[in-house]
This record gives C-alpha cells, structure tokens and sequence, in this order.
C-alpha cells in the first residue's frame, strides 16, 4: 500500500461527508450522555478541514496535510472532542512529517502516535467509554495486519472489523471520562458519540484507500450493525 497526500485527503473529504450524513445521529447519541452537541461539533470542524484543504491545496506533504487537518480541528471545534482529533491528526502529522507517501508501516506509525496522543491528552484507557475504545484495538488491528504482510485492503478491512467491535464494546459501560462520567451508571445501555465517529474516520479510510467495500464488511462480520 502507498497512498500519496491525494489519496489522504480523498480519506478526509470522505470523512467530512460522512460525518455531514450521521450529524443528527451523532448529537442524538451525545444527547442521550452528554450535551447533545458532538454531531454539530464535528461537523463544523470537517467543513472548516475540507474548506482549508480546498483553498490552500493538498500538496504533496502527508505531514503537512495532517497538520492543517489537526490545527483546524483545535481551532474550529470546541468541547472535548476537537482537542482530542486534533492531537490524533497533529500527532500523525509528526509522524510522517516531509512524507510524499504512506505504505503499510508508515500508516501503522502514524496511527499508533496519533492514538498515544490522544490517550496522553484525554488520559482515557480502554474500557472508560471514549473515542479510545475504538481507536486502540482499530490501530492495533492494522497494525498486525500490516506486521503479518497483509495488503492495503486488509489492514483497513482488520481495522474497521476492531472499530466497530470498540463502538459496541462501549453500550454496556459506564464512562469514566468526558461529560458521560457526569451521569455514572446511568450512561450505561448507550452507545458513546466519539467512539462512533471514530468508526465512522476508520469506515471511510476502509472504504477510500483500502478499497473495501462497506457491503464486504458487513458480510465478513456476524456482529450486529452499529447503531451511527
Ligand atoms: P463535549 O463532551 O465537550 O461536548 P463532544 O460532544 O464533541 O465534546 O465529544 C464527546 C466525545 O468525546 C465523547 O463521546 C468521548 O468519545 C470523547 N471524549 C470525551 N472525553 C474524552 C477523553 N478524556 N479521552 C478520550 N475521549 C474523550
Ligand atoms: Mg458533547
């Protein structure tokens, strides 16, 4: 797998659409533990990202693209969930900073010190009921993939298989971090906004640079769908 800055931002402007479809959804989940905004949030961001990207241009920059994706996001998203995806992205920035192409390793790099960042930032473990319970086990699932010689295809069909196993992981738990933990036991029997949108990032990464159709997935699965 090699994907240039173009193919990257494709992954983006995918994302942006994404998130523009699952809004209501998005904010009907943060409503139900939360403040009922994570849907707006996110989409002003992702408009904000793909306009900056479309003015400025793409370039040829893997790092620089990320940084504009991060600081963006910091800059046009309040609340916890804007940090959060933009220390993800400003950490793959660094990761593969002055980089004109990503193969399997330099994806998996990325992905794991985006992931750390994100954890080192909201100080969130698997289990808490947070974006990071769809993002560890998808990052790690691509990253075995790509350790084991798997194709493009692979390691993003690995990840999103993980993603959306993390999403459903978090319905039972009672959140420990974020404004969920306000409502303690009562946030539990309800599916965490950021873990889903994380899904979502992870769905279209599978679907634009691996290739993968979401219909493959879906059969590749015995779970039950998400709920975006
Ligand atoms: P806010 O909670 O400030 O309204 P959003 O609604 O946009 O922000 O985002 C909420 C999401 O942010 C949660 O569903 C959760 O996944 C994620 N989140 C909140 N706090 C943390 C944290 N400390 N670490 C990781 N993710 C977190
Ligand atoms: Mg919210």
């Amino acid at each position: 797998m090699t994907d240039t800055a173009a193919d990257v931002s494709r992954w983006i402007h995918a994302f942006q659409a994404e998130i523009a479809e699952h809004r209501v959804r998005l904010t009907e989940l943060d409503a139900a533990i939360g403040d009922a905004d994570h849907g707006t949030n996110m989409d002003r961001g992702m408009r904000a990202v793909v306009a900056k990207l479309d003015d400025a241009g793409v370039g040829v920059d893997i790092g620089s693209l990320f940084k504009t994706v991060g600081m963006t996001l910091v800059s046009s998203v309040g609340g916890a969930s804007g940090p959060l995806y933009g220390t993800l992205f400003l950490r793959m920035a660094t990761a593969a900073a002055g980089l004109t192409e990503l193969n399997g390793d330099g994806w998996a790099s990325a992905w794991d010190a985006g992931v750390a960042g994100v954890q080192a930032r909201g100080k969130a473990e698997i289990g808490d009921k947070t974006m990071v319970d769809a993002l560890v086990p998808a990052s790690a699932a691509f990253a075995a993939a790509v350790g084991r010689g798997g194709s493009s295809a692979e390691a993003w069909h690995a990840a999103a298989v993980a993603a959306r196993a993390g999403v459903k992981s978090t319905v039972p738990m009672v959140a420990r971090k974020g404004r969920a933990s306000y409502l303690g036991e009562r946030s539990a029997g309800h599916q965490d906004p950021g873990a889903t949108s994380t899904y979502l990032l992870i769905e279209c990464g599978a679907e634009v640079l691996g290739g993968v159709a979401r219909a493959d997935r879906e059969r590749g699965t015995a779970t039950e769908s998400v709920s975006t």
